[in-house]
């Protein structure tokens, strides 16, 4: 497994690899079975694996935990090694951002100005902005996204789609702990209290899944069950949204396929999930 941690280093080995396909999973690294999820699914869909630890500072916010993210390239670059990726790129900051650099992907619209967009100001741009020089180096046939930031798939497949990116997004569902919490690398902010309370969150989501599948339409019910099952226990909810797959608006009724979406703090943590909800499934 090579480890390039300079531009120049990725380009070198990318020309290497000319004619053979090239799967690409972008991360923040502390990686977990959720990040493993979507490069195995990438190491059986292409001849190359690249694989990206970069903890980018333009998607926090000043007030947000960018400075105490959790951080361990030697435990990730195992993981990975076992899992058989060929490349990992882990630049340093101004590696990445070199000084005069100057340009910022801004994605417009619902998709990146509601729920996440709103609630953490700048944070999307800070994704399209690295996922789109990420996509430029890598120049990946695939690039693998994980369901657990849905937004985020729908604002990178916007961007790729818009800027004529040739390279297929590739989102692959949430991978969850036993009892439900997805995984994440922010989860081990919870203490032991608050992880087991956080469970309630999932729960919540999977109750108001259930009575979709049982029929239920009207947007608003499905919210209320979410609100209803976080009273009283320690999660804060947020937000609960139904959004339209497609626009991002808040639907009223589901008849197209959509996503239930919250976010919710637990202590000082702040966690989102989200499940499909596709009126055509059985
Ligand atoms: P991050 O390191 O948090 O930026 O995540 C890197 C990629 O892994 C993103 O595409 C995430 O959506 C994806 N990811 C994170 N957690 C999960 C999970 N529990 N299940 C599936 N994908 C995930």
């Amino acid at each position: 497994m090579h480890v390039a941690r300079t531009v120049a280093e990725l380009r070198r080995w990318r020309a290497e690899q000319a004619g053979r396909s090239v799967g690409f999973v972008p991360t923040m690294g502390y990686l977990h079975d959720g990040h493993l999820a979507l490069v195995r699914r990438a190491r059986v869909e292409n001849e190359r694996v690249v694989v990206s630890i970069f903890v980018n500072p333009l998607q926090f916010g000043p007030e947000e935990d960018y400075e105490r993210y959790p951080r361990d390239l030697e435990r990730d670059l195992a993981l990975l090694r076992a899992e058989g990726v060929d490349l990992v790129f882990a630049p340093a900051v101004a590696e990445m951002y070199p000084p005069g650099f100057a340009t910022t992907v801004v994605v417009r619209g619902p998709v990146a100005e509601r729920l996440e967009g709103a609630a953490r100001p700048g944070h999307f741009r800070g994704v399209a902005t690295v996922v789109a020089r990420l996509l430029n180096l890598v120049q990946p046939q695939r690039a693998y996204f994980g369901w657990k930031d849905a937004q985020q798939v729908l604002v990178v497949q916007r961007l790729v789609s818009d800027l004529a990116l040739p390279v297929a997004i590739v989102p692959v569902p949430t991978v969850r702990e036993p009892d439900g919490l997805a995984m994440s690398s922010r989860n081990v902010y919870l203490d032991p209290e608050e992880r087991q309370a956080a469970a309630a969150l999932p729960r919540a989501l999977f109750a108001a899944l259930e009575q979709f599948q049982a029929g239920e339409r009207a947007a608003e019910a499905l919210r209320r069950t979410v609100r209803e099952r976080l009273a009283g226990t320690p999660v804060r909810l947020e937000y609960v949204s139904v959004s339209d797959r497609e626009s991002f608006e808040e639907v009223e009724r589901v008849e197209r396929p959509a996503l239930l979406l919250v976010a919710a703090w637990v202590g000082t943590t702040r966690l989102i999930d989200n499940v499909p909800l596709d009126p055509a499934a059985p």
